[in-house]
């Protein structure tokens, strides 16, 4: 493991180095606040540097087939698997998260380079029948450019091959920046590229201020693309800072995702996929549940069912084995938490498990897993995204009721139903105004779906066939015949 050493955290044009400006920023485990390194933390001068690297790397790159281009996705696949419990250790120890959960979002974040490993080979192109005798319609798909990829913390190792994925496929070339406060996983994946002989310049890394890294990305005229994910106040961001050279954008911003329990759900599988999906991650998930809204019918059960369970919940290390419940990742993450809980009982809710930070061994930021009843529409914790481990539920009793209160956010990432019935899936999943629906599914992504959000929840499609799109362009070319 990596523990007290300095390390370099800008990869270009192929070579580790040190940023222009020579700050380093600390990287602490988030459940023991141990120190585990220092990263070197770029600016605008080493953004800068790291689009011109990708910008002369790319002509090469996108002139290279297809399968020679997946042929080092697939290499770097095999490799990240190779090494999965290595890095699914460093994921742990800078973000939190329990191993077990580690483990799978390392194979997840491998399973997206496999799958843009085969898709680089299935980027068609179309031939137009011709409305004119003389003339030939082609049209011809052609890599986007220098790509800029800009990653959150909660999914350090996922949201990156999420990203490297496709565009590499697609024949882009790349400088990611990733989330200052994970960056030592992304810098494994980026080793692994390196190991695998990935060409110098197409994949860059600059680990660095935000706002200066940002603003060299948004502003130069070279970045043809930003792939975004984060919150949804930093797209709106990305998005005004883009207008000027009128950049192409995906955002995968930030959600408020309903479960909706109908009264002939399977009881015990409603609770378990409830848990499962509110409190993965300490609750700092994109799609997890921020609301549940239970049956009138069964709602006395299924609170009672899952509190108990709730209780049972082992908080600590995540990298202990037992653990459930991991740290979140800062301070001011554990004080939302509380800030969330403590207007929703000033407004009258009940706290029927949890409620308070946990008063554990270890010195980290921890928050009990917490279950609020008797919630109401004007809650903080019903409006915005808590990010935590905190669930309120609220009750209805028709579905037109539920469908309202589901719909009445502007976020649209992800939205649950656990039900039975044949004629709710189908009411249900039309009105819900989400871009990633689960019917008794609580795990909706995967490589070869197409993951994104509506409404203030973004634009862009992850995953799927249509992932690689985004890093396309279809030029349309007329030709005439002469005689
Ligand atoms: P964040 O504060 O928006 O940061 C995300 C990334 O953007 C980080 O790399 C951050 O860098 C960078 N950033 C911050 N300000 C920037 C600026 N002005 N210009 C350019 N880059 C900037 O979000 P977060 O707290 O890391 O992640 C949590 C959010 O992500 C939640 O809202 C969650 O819902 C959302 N999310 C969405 C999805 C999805 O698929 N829709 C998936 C995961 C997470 P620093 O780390 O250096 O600040």
């Amino acid at each position: 493991m990596l523990v007290g050493q300095k390390e370099r955290g800008i990869f270009i044009n192929g070579e580790w180095r040190e940023s222009y400006s020579g700050t380093y920023r600390t990287i602490t485990n988030p459940a023991t606040l141990e120190k585990l390194t220092e990263i070197s933390y770029g600016g605008k001068e080493d953004a800068l540097e790291a689009v011109e690297e990708a910008k002369a790397a790319f002509p090469l790159w996108s002139k290279k087939t297809a399968r020679e281009r997946s042929t080092f996705l697939y290499k770097a696949y095999e490799k990240m698997l190779e090494h999965k419990e290595r890095l699914a250790q460093i994921l742990t120890s800078e973000q939190g998260k329990p191993l077990s959960e580690s483990r799978t979002e390392i194979e997840s974040a491998a399973s997206y380079l496999l799958w843009y490993a085969e898709e680089a080979n299935r980027v068609y192109g179309e031939i137009i029948p011709s409305s004119k005798a003389n003339r030939r319609s082609h049209v011809i798909p052609h890599a986007i450019g220098v790509i800029a990829a800009i990653t959150p913390w909660n999914f350090p190792a996922s949201m990156v091959t999420r990203k490297l994925g496709p565009s590499l496929a697609a024949g882009c070339t790349v400088v990611l920046k990733p989330a200052s406060q994970t960056p030592l996983t992304a810098m494994e994946i980026v080793k692994i590229f390196e190991e695998v002989g990935l060409p110098k310049g197409v994949l860059n890394l600059v680990t660095g201020d935000a706002r200066a890294v940002g603003e060299a990305l948004t502003q130069s005229p070279d970045v043809r693309l930003i792939t975004f994910t984060g919150s949804t106040e930093v797209g709106r961001e990305l998005m005004k800072n883009s207008a000027q050279h009128i950049k192409k954008l995906s955002l995968e911003l930030g959600g408020h995702a309903p479960i909706i329990i109908m009264d002939d759900a399977k009881l015990d599988v409603a609770v378990d996929l409830t848990l499962a999906s509110k409190f993965r991650n300490c609750g700092q998930t994109c799609i997890c549940a921020n609301r549940v809204y239970v049956h009138k019918k069964i709602a006395d059960s299924f609170v009672e069912k899952l509190v108990t369970k709730v209780k049972n919940m082992k908080i600590g290390n995540g990298n202990e084995e037992s653990t459930v419940i991991g740290p979140m990742i800062d301070r001011n993450a554990v004080e939302k938490a509380a800030e969330h809980v403590e207007d929703a009982v000033k407004n009258g809710a009940a706290i029927a498990s949890g409620g308070n930070e946990w008063d554990g061994d270890l010195a980290g930021y921890f928050y009990e897993p917490t279950v609020l009843v008797n919630v109401n529409d004007q809650m903080k914790v019903m409006n915005e995204e808590t990010f935590g481990p905190v669930l309120p539920i609220d009750t209805f009793d028709s579905v037109e009721d539920v469908i309202e209160k589901a719909n009445q956010l502007p976020y649209g990432l992800a939205a649950y139903v656990m039900t039975e019935s044949t004629n709710h899936v189908f009411k249900l999943t039309e009105a819900l105004e989400y871009g990633i629906i689960g019917v008794n599914d609580v795990f909706p992504a995967t490589a070869e779906a197409p993951f994104g959000g509506i409404k203030e929840s973004g634009f862009g499609k992850e995953g799927g066939k249509e992932g690689i799109h985004e890093f396309v362009e279809m030029k349309y070319v007329s030709i005439g015949i002469t005689e």
